[in-house]
């Protein structure tokens, strides 16, 4: 077992380390091996409300960060992204502790999240508003300001990548921070906080709290000071914290949440790079993927071929310890693993025909087989709800409409893919497929620049690229009365 030095496990308020009120404390497990890595502080609501106000002071007119010219916030951001990066190999290591993602996948998220940084790092001081041509009597034109208080709220998937896509545009739009990371990935987000610190950010800039989302995260939702909450998680909670942040003031909201999305594969694809794709698309992260690419869709002249191919490729990729140069490491936890199962039997029982996987590797840890089931249709249960897990489900289909109403027929919109060499069907299928990201002959491509988020079930708003900072800027307008007769 890898030795990973854990350096930060307490709260990270008005850039102090600091117990919880309450002096309690949570373990994070190591899913390889189920072991206690760390007892992290737990904060709860009391430690919210510290949190906000010294966010609030840092976002107080004349407070440093006020005052800090634009350009210079954008340093800051750049010298955290050399600080992340001058630290890749260890970032990945403890993220590979705590989530079980393979290392060489995990350093490579962590220097996406630097890209991530520099990208709104450039756009800080590139935030114009508008003049508005005088309009008989008055002269108006718009100013573009941080939204203030930014309660966001973070899943354990990609914790690295997340913190990114949340902190990046708020801090280049000058709002501040209170960030609960997931309560089973702590530990990357304390060890970031660490570097905001030593890039210079002010205090109360960035507030780090782990905590669990009942207490923690709830009491962020509520909180009457948080002027805008950012989510990215599960559906289900996705609707409790709408309702929460509409309930004590109304809070501004992003949503990046569940998905079902769909790879539609064409008789003209080649069968062997359309199988790739679709398997990266599905079991990318052990499956454990927002966008997954979990329904893929097959025409009917290459279907066989097709299903022949995704299993051989599901069945050859590695499974162990993430630590070694493996392609999967276990599931986030017990609940998921479990869960993750109870589908796969679900699959089994409902129908469809196990090609691939199918079960759990070993006694210990979190670990479940690529798994890829043929012969799904669309009312089985692993065709309609979110896994979760390394499973993929291939569906036959004869025609483009036929594939595009099923493709739509469901409550989510995240993502969705096409392989053909059509240019035509290609962009019919971007064209007609209700989802907030559509790939063309490839998948899960979310570079810094382009916008991200859902239609549908699937979200509210979008993060990255203009879009994502636009979402920590409010609009004001600025209306001058002009001289209604000649000055003299
Ligand atoms: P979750 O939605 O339960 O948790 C995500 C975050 O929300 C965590 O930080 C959690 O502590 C917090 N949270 C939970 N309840 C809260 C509440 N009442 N108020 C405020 N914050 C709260 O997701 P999960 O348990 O991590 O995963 C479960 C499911 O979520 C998965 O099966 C998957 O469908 C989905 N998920 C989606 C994404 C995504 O990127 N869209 C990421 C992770 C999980």
């Amino acid at each position: 077992m890898v030795k990973v030095d854990v350096k930060y496990t307490k709260l990270f308020i008005n850039n102090e380390w600091v117990d919880a009120v309450s002096k309690k404390t949570f373990p994070t497990i190591n899913p390889q091996d189920e072991t206690v890595i760390a007892q992290v502080a737990e904060a709860d609501k009391a430690d919210v409300d510290l949190a906000v106000a010294a966010a609030k002071k840092a976002f107080a007119r004349y407070s440093p960060w006020r005052l800090m010219d634009a350009s210079r916030r954008g340093l800051l951001m750049l010298k955290l992204a050399e600080l992340i990066e001058s630290q890749a190999r260890y970032l990945a290591e403890l993220e590979t502790l705590d989530c079980g993602k393979p290392v060489k996948d995990a350093e490579e998220e962590v220097y996406y999240a630097a890209t991530v940084l520099r990208y709104y790092a450039g756009k800080a001081d590139k935030i114009l508003g508008n003049t508005i041509p005088a309009d008989g009597e008055v002269m108006s034109f718009t100013l573009k300001e941080p939204v203030g208080v930014c309660g966001q709220i973070i899943p354990w998937n990609y914790p690295i990548p997340m913190i990114s896509w949340k902190i990046a545009p708020a801090l280049a739009a000058g709002c501040t921070i209170v960030l609960k990371p997931a309560e089973q990935t702590p530990l990357t987000a304390l060890a970031v906080a660490a570097l905001i610190k030593e890039a210079g950010f002010p205090p109360g800039v960035v507030n780090v709290l782990p905590g669990y989302g009942p207490t923690a995260g709830a009491a962020l939702t509520h909180h009457p000071d948080v002027d805008k909450i950012a989510f990215t998680g599960s559906t289900e909670v996705g609707r409790i914290i709408l309702g929460a942040a509409s309930a004590v003031n109304l809070k501004r909201i992003t949503l990046e949440l569940g998905g079902k999305s769909p790879l539609v594969v064409f008789n003209d694809a080649d069968v062997e790079k359309a199988a790739q794709i679709a398997h990266a698309a599905a079991f990318a992260n052990a499956g454990q993927c927002c966008c997954a690419g979990t329904r893929t869709y097959v025409q009917s002249g290459i279907y066989d071929q097709f299903v022949k191919k995704a299993a051989e490729i599901a069945s050859k990729r590695s499974v162990g310890n993430p630590f070694e140069n493996v392609q999967q490491g276990p599931q986030i936890d017990q609940d998921m693993y479990t869960k993750v199962l109870s589908y796969i039997t679900a699959g089994k029982e409902g129908g469809a025909k196990c090609v691939a996987g199918g079960d759990k590797v070993g006694d210990k840890g979190f670990y479940i087989k690529p798994t890829v089931f043929a012969d799904v249709t669309d009312n089985m249960k692993i065709a309609r709800e979110e896994i979760f897990g390394p499973v993929q489900s291939i569906l036959k289909f004869d025609t483009f409409e036929e594939v595009i109403d099923r493709a739509n027929d469901t409550n989510y919109g995240l993502g969705a893919g096409v392989i053909t060499n059509d240019i035509t069907t290609a962009l019919s299928f971007a064209k007609q497929v209700r989802a907030g990201s559509i790939w063309v002959n490839t998948y899960d491509h979310t570079p810094s620049q382009t916008p991200f988020g859902g239609f549908k079930d699937s979200g509210l708003g979008r993060e990255l690229g203009e879009d994502g900072i636009n979402q920590y800027l409010e609009t004001k307008t600025v209306t001058l009365a002009l001289p209604k007769q000649p000055q003299l």
